[in-house]
């Protein structure tokens, strides 16, 4: 087997195979197609891993076909069982995971390790204990009784970006699983590498082959593959908005397979005059810049009443400023602040910057590219954004929060849903009353009050309006890895 040897935090050497991981095995792309790994600290590459042809798809739908005849009649608690040896594995090699995202994602160590890698965890025994337990209900009818049945829908598919890549993989991998689906992972070609390593777990926990299949590659040949596939029955899909779409129209042009949408924000974060102002500069900082803002849920819209407008200003510039970022290797774990993913995305965030600069807001703090090695952006904030403005309306997927003032409840909220997306809010508050009024009026699948995100997988995460639709995590999410049979029983009257 062909490995890439990649230097963790503390110098550790982390191997992560470079095949296709298809019916448990790593085996070399059909057409010997390759991704390059890059690293976005530096630029340079890590290496190459295979990517799946078309054939490889193929192939990765046999052994998922295979896989989930096995799966979906394998005990409940055995699910369970080997879903908590997946579980205590990625716990084991945490330091691992934590490397490879912060090498190949660019997301922080102690980030990853201190919350991407925990919610994995957790995710995975959550669903654990939901395997024994994916029930119907008995129906009284007229005339007879019926009964449901919850089943899995068969071969399924993940699509994942590249911004929590095992988190979010596990999000979907953990229900799917839990309901008796096989699943197929693609990992975004931009940060493959903890999947390579996520198969190598599945291999030592010992599931059955076939259960999961990971082929990374490009989107536009793996992902629309696998999203074209007659015999995938669904595809969970997080990433952005114009491929969602694309994945949605092939699935309508194929088999009508089910389609579940993770997309992007433009998530508010409101903050009334009576909360509590350090705990909102705190959240509406960490909303913004944790991950550098390449976070679906990211607070990148920041409204603030015009009482206290001036004072949060000042008060979020100073803090800023008394706590600079230490900007560098996001493997150092006294980095506060990694790169941006890509080339690409470093060039769009500072040309939102620059139409930021333009479109008459005032520029807080910030504004420029960090160097000219790897891809660091600056903690960029413009004030007195117009509510047209494109920064006010697109999403970034980067550092810069645009802040405006609102002035009654009503504006806040009237602002707040001014946006075709629906995905994250957060409104801070100490007036319980006004905290009921403002979540019941925000279009929005996701709030959190007086604070910002509060992951938990007994709480389902999803959008509404352009945002997409279904749910990860919670119990609801149980319901996009299911379809329902009744079956009906006539009760006949006794024979004369
Ligand atoms: P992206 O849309 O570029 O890629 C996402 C995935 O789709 C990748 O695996 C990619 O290879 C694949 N893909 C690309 N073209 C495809 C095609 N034609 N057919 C099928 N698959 C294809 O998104 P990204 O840049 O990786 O991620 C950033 C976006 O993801 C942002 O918009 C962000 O808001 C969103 N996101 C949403 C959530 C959520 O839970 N709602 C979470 C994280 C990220």
């Amino acid at each position: 087997m062909a490995y890439i040897t990649v230097t963790g935090a503390a110098g550790c050497q982390i191997q992560v195979p470079t095949g296709l991981f298809i019916h448990n095995e790593f085996v070399p792309s059909a057409t010997s197609q390759i991704l390059v790994v890059e690293n976005p600290s530096t630029g340079e590459s890590l290496g190459t891993i295979a990517a799946a042809s078309l054939e490889d798809v193929n192939k990765a739908v046999e052994s998922a076909t295979i896989g989930f005849n096995t799966w979906k009649s394998t005990p409940g608690p055995a699910r369970a069982k080997l879903i908590l040896k997946l579980a205590d594995l990625i716990e084991r090699d945490a330091d691992h995971f934590a490397s490879l995202e912060a090498v190949d994602a660019g997301i922080l160590y102690t980030d990853s390790k201190g919350l991407n890698i925990p919610q994995t965890v957790a995710n995975l025994r959550y669903y654990a204990g939901w395997a024994d337990k994916i029930d119907g209900k008995t129906l009284a009818m007229e005339g007879g009784v019926a009964y449901t049945y919850r089943e899995p829908l068969g071969v399924c598919a993940a699509i994942v970006p590249w911004n929590a890549p095992l988190m979010i993989t596990m999000w979907k991998l953990a229900p799917s699983l839990a309901t008796g689906n096989s699943l197929i992972i693609k990992p975004s070609e931009l940060s493959p590498l903890y999947a390579q390593k996520l198969a190598l777990l599945i291999q030592e926990a010992g599931f059955p082959a076939g259960v999961v299949n990971v082929i990374a590659g490009e989107g536009a040949s793996t992902g629309r593959a696998l999203a074209e596939h007659m015999a995938v029955r669904k595809i969970s899909f997080t990433g952005s908005n114009p491929t969602g779409r694309q994945a949605l129209k092939f699935a309508a042009l194929t088999n009508l397979k089910r389609v579940n949408l993770e997309l992007g924000g433009k998530g508010p974060s409101i903050v009334f005059d009576d909360c509590d102002l350090d705990n909102a500069l705190l959240w509406t900082k960490i909303g913004i810049t944790a991950n550098n803002g390449q976070i679906c849920a990211a607070g990148s819209r920041i409204y603030v009443q015009k009482t206290i407008y001036e004072k949060f200003l000042e008060a979020y510039k100073k803090m800023s400023e008394s706590s600079p970022s230490v900007i560098g290797n996001p493997l150092d774990p006294a980095t506060t602040k990694g790169p941006i993913i890509s080339a690409a995305q470093h060039k769009k965030i500072l040309s939102y910057i620059e139409q930021g600069k333009q479109c008459g807001a005032r520029l807080l703090f910030g504004g420029d590219k960090v160097s000219d090695k790897g891809y660091f952006i600056e903690n960029t904030v413009f004030a007195d954004v117009p509510e047209d403005a494109v920064i006010m309306k697109e999403e970034i997927f980067g550092p810069v929060a645009s802040i405006a003032p609102f002035e009654t409840e009503a504006e806040a909220i009237a602002k707040a849903n001014d946006t075709l997306y629906g995905l994250s809010a957060a409104i801070f508050t100490n007036d319980i009353s006004r905290a009921h009024r403002v979540t019941a009026a925000l279009e929005s699948g996701h709030i959190t009050v007086n604070a910002w995100a509060m992951l938990s997988p007994n709480a389902p995460f999803g959008g509404v309006k352009e945002s997409g639709f279904g749910r990860d995590m919670g119990e609801d999410a149980l319901e996009g890895w299911t379809s329902v049979k009744t079956v009906k029983y006539a009760i006949l009257p006794p024979k004369p």
